[in-house]
């Protein structure tokens, strides 16, 4: 049977958004690559509650802004489960700081990860994924709401969102669409960490339904993106956060 099931890598997929993500897919019949960078109590975990409900994935670790450990994922992949059909580029950070305070160690990190680390994961995907293959990429709401202390990450998202613009022309004729989910704020470590509990409230009032998205909420946008129903949605950003832009 697993050879006709379609194989999805999701990056940064041991917690948060990433960790929705894979069990969803897997639910929905996904082979499913579990990428983590050093969290492998956690992606092993979610490995195992996967195949527990009767579902098929592996981890693998792999540093997305490290072009080699990547290509030696999808080598893995290949290797497990003959192919890869799907790609969700979710791994990244956020570290917020105004211009006038950023550091070159939290710039560089940025560029590495977010940025670098999605051009990795589209470089390889763009050789080697299947005829009627997904690439869904993880971008930001922050790409368009601009507040203050998120130039060095809404950079990164936007030149995420550039990607998948270009990409999705250069894989005419592949029958391979190529889309970003852009969530709002999200109730993750990426999010609450670091934040008083009156600055969370206070974002999560933006949206005009008045709670924070789940990291289920956007998993379900995911689905859509790179499940039958997504078929003809390619080249867009879709913003997944309760209209709060
Ligand atoms: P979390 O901080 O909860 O999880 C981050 C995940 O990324 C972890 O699995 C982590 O792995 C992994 N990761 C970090 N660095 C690397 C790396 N170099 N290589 C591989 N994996 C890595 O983040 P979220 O779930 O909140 O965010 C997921 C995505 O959604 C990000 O791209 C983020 O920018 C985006 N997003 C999030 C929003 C939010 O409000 N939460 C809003 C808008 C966008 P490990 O556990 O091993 O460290």
């Amino acid at each position: 049977m697993n050879e006709t099931k379609k194989v999805a890598i999701v990056t940064g997929a041991s917690r948060g958004i990433g960790a929705a993500i894979a069990s969803r897919l897997a639910a929905d019949g996904f082979t499913v690559v579990v990428n983590y960078a050093g969290n492998v109590a956690e992606a092993e975990r979610l490995v195992a509650s996967i195949e527990t409900a009767g579902g098929r994935a592996i981890p693998a670790q792999a540093d997305v802004s490290d072009g080699a450990a990547v290509a030696r994922m999808f080598d893995a992949a290949q290797a497990a489960f003959g192919g890869v059909d799907v790609i969700i580029n979710n791994a990244g950070i956020m570290k917020l700081s105004s211009i006038a305070d950023t550091e070159d160690a939290l710039f560089d990190s940025h560029i590495a990860i977010n940025l670098k680390g999605s051009f990795n994961m589209l470089r390889e995907a763009a050789k080697r994924l299947r005829e009627g293959g997904r690439i869904i990429n993880l971008s930001s709401s922050v790409v368009g709401l601009y507040q203050p202390n998120y130039a060095v990450y809404a950079a990164t998202k936007a030149g995420v969102e550039a990607m998948t613009h270009v990409l999705s022309k250069e894989l005419r004729s592949r029958d391979i669409t190529v889309n970003a989910v852009a969530p709002g704020p999200t109730a993750t470590a990426l999010f609450l960490d670091g934040k008083p509990q009156a600055v969370i409230d206070q974002l999560a009032k933006l949206s005009p339904l008045e709670r924070l998205g789940q990291p289920e909420d956007i998993a379900s946008a995911v689905a859509f993106l790179a499940g039958p129903d997504g078929a003809w949605i390619n080249g867009q950003v879709l913003r997944a956060n309760g209209g709060v832009i």
